[in-house]
């Protein structure tokens, strides 16, 4: 159970998203990352969680458009390529963050 964010602070010039946790630390990750991760059912398969999405469709200009709670336990994120069914939950953003950092 990872806990939830501190903070989450959208960078839209940089098209990174910085992501501050309980326990100080505070992961930068590129809009691009968060959304080849996108785990819904149209990018990710839900039963063998392979990736259906191909990462260089997505768009340069990407852009993070709403960040909404889901509950207490995830986040879903907008983009300006009209998808918004991404829900992620705090550990899959952490794990996210912790690849972006290497
Ligand atoms: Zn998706």
């Amino acid at each position: 159970m990872t806990d939830p964010p501190s903070n989450i602070r959208a960078l839209q010039a940089e098209q990174v998203l910085e992501i501050s946790w309980p326990d100080g630390r505070v992961d930068r990750a590129y809009y691009r990352a968060i959304r080849s991760q996108c785990p819904c059912a149209s990018c990710r398969d839900e039963w063998t969680g392979e990736r259906i999405l191909d990462p260089a469709s997505i768009r340069s200009d990407l852009k993070l458009v709403g960040m909404e709670n889901v509950g207490t336990y995830a986040v879903q994120f907008a983009w300006n390529d009209g998808h918004s069914s991404g829900i992620f939950t705090w550990e899959t953003l952490r794990s996210i963050g912790e690849q972006a950092q290497g």
